[in-house]
């Protein structure tokens, strides 16, 4: 393609998974594509290059090497009990949940197969749910991570979207941040916007936000990919919906600036409608980052099952509140304790077994490919940047005895909430429901039922015993702060990927995918996901859209 050229088949906005995903099968059909991003070159891939690479697959070799019997009908049943679709403008998120539901459970993995995308053996078990057969949660264990976490799974799509830079097909414009869709006539024909002044600063740092020019590109479609709201913390709280509460004094933020959410109200004022923007997925087993990145960097932990959640003050969490349960059940009930903090008590066994922290980075090992260094995660010893954050995160105390854990809990905050006498009630009675191989705390039979899966009892889920025992120690407490991250609610679309109007009629030239549109039809999740959907749902959304966008221009 002509670099000085301001016209193409299609115009991509935004350089994320879901944008490099719709221009490679743009570029394989033989269209010219734009793709303009806000951001300079290196932060190419978006968000899914710092993403842990997790996927949701269903009835996989993976899973049945596990000895797991998953299947299309049981991954079917437990989006819907998750995703609790009851809104009329649920529509299209549910097709839109069908058909990704049917794609994890059919092409999903062999397509990224072809393309040499592999998975770490153990498939973890996210979002385990706690209510009922019908209720929310993974009955299985589905989170099949990227052998090269974020990185790998963008590799193929790179590969594929630099290759067609090369034969003249894409052309990417960094520095190029869309202010507003053309629209003529009622078909939105291109975008216009300002160049922002070159930026050398590291992937995933805050740039800055010099205009030093204006753009305008014409195309016959475009296609918005430019990801949600969650470092937008106005947006996120204009956003907050009072049946998870009031929203939290202070929230860590779990994705890069960029993620800023305005191309929403621009692709509303050509025409689209923005639908289930209070359906949203903020962590609270977020730390802050003792080495941040972007502003107010949080990480997230991905945690095992045995830790003691407690409030603020102290109080254990209730039935079924367990770590890595219920994502928005736990943030409802913390909300209302009136405190946007919790705590994990663990030891270090359960440390060394159980805490995984989300992210590329923090993940050298797989995303490396070091399969010596990723089997060391059988080995005695936390993982290295777990046991950094031991060390240096603001928001560890490690002790030997309870009197001097609590010291160190109340000194990390505010008012000394946490009182010594009901503290150690709380966990003595919990050492003692361990006397039998049974008992009536139902943390303590979930840790066991998890152990009977082979995957949770090889690398994820500590042997039970008693927090008090010396030999496990020391004590460990961990606060945890709210993290924002993604946006379950965005631009409504037909099963095509196209931008759907206000009469519910397609606007013209106008398609979205990724984050921006719910991944999928403004909302797939419905409230509530099922973990490692997200980066499938731009592989499937930016899928659809690039051959929807393919086929029509
Ligand atoms: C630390 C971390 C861990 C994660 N782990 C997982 C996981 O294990 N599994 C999973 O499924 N998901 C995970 N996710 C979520 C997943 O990575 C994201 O939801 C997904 O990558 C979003 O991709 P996207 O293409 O929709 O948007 P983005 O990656 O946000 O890309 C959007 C791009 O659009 C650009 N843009 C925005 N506005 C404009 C504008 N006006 N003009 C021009 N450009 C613009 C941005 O600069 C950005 O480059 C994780 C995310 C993070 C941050």
């Amino acid at each position: 393609m002509n670099n000085t050229s301001n016209t193409a088949d299609v115009i991509i906005v935004g350089a994320g998974l879901a944008g490099l995903v719709a221009a490679a099968e743009l570029a394989d059909a033989g269209r010219r594509v734009i793709v303009v991003d806000q951001e300079s070159e290196q932060n190419l891939g978006g968000q899914a290059f710092w993403s842990f690479g997790g996927l949701f697959l269903v009835d996989s070799p993976e899973q049945r090497r596990m000895g797991v019997r998953d299947s299309h009908d049981l991954a079917l049943a437990d989006w819907l009990g998750t995703a609790g679709f009851d809104r009329p403008e649920d529509h299209w998120p549910r097709k839109w949940a069908e058909a990704y539901v049917a794609f994890a459970a059919g092409e999903k993995r062999a397509w990224l197969h072809a393309q040499g995308v592999h998975f770490f053996p153990i498939v973890g078990w996210a979002e385990r749910g706690g209510y009922g057969a019908y209720g929310h949660g993974n009955s299985v264990p589905r989170f099949h991570v990227t052998w090269g976490t974020g990185p790998g799974v963008l590799e193929p799509f790179v590969r594929r979207v630099r290759a067609a830079e090369q034969r003249g097909l894409i052309e990417l414009r960094f520095r190029h941040r869309v202010d507003e869709l053309i629209v003529t006539g009622g078909i939105v024909t291109g975008v216009r916007g300002a160049v922002l002044e070159p930026s050398a600063v590291g992937r995933g740092r805050p740039s800055s936000r010099t205009i030093v020019g204006d753009f305008a590109l014409t195309a016959g479609a475009t296609i918005v990919t430019s990801g949600g709201i969650g470092a937008n913390h106005d947006l996120v709280r204009q956003n907050w919906p009072p049946r998870l509460g009031a929203p939290p004094a202070r929230m860590l933020t779990g994705v890069p600036d960029y993620v800023d959410g305005r191309i929403l109200a621009i692709t509303e004022a050509a025409g689209g409608t923005l639908i289930n923007s209070d359906r949203m997925w903020h962590y609270t087993e977020g730390i802050e980052n003792w080495r941040p990145i972007w502003g107010g960097h949080g990480i997230r932990i991905l945690p095992g099952p045995s830790s003691l959640w407690l409030d603020a003050r102290g109080q254990r969490l209730p039935v079924p509140l367990f770590p890595g349960f219920d994502t928005l059940g736990t943030l409802t009930y913390l909300l209302r304790t009136g405190y946007d903090y919790s705590w994990f008590v663990l030891t270090q066994r359960i440390i060394e077994r159980e805490f995984a922290l989300s992210g590329s980075e923090q993940n050298p090992d797989l995303t490396n490919k070091s399969l010596l260094r990723t089997l060391g995660r059988v080995l005695p010893g936390a993982p290295g940047p777990v046991d950094a954050f031991k060390k240096r995160g603001a928001d560890f105390v490690v002790a030997r005895t309870l009197p001097d854990l609590l010291r160190g809990m109340n000194a990390r905050t505010d008012e000394p909430l946490i009182d010594h006498a009901a503290l150690e009630r709380e966990i003595v009675a919990r050492d003692r429901q361990l006397d039998n191989p049974f008992g009536k705390d139902l943390q303590i039979s979930a840790i066991r039922g998890a152990r009977r899966y082979r995957g949770d009892r090889l690398i994820r889920v500590a042997k039970p015993h008693k927090l008090l025992d010396p030999r496990a120690g020391p004590l460990i407490a961990v606060r945890l702060h709210i993290l924002t991250r993604k946006t379950l609610g965005g631009l409504q679309t037909d099963l095509s990927g196209r931008v759907l109007g206000a009469t519910g009629q397609p606007v013209p030239g106008l398609y979205a995918a990724g984050e921006v549109a719910g991944f999928g039809g403004g909302g797939m999740h419905g409230y509530s996901a099922l973990e490692g959907t997200f980066l499938g749902g731009c592989l499937f959304s930016g899928r659809v859209a690039g051959r929807a966008a393919a086929a029509g221009a």
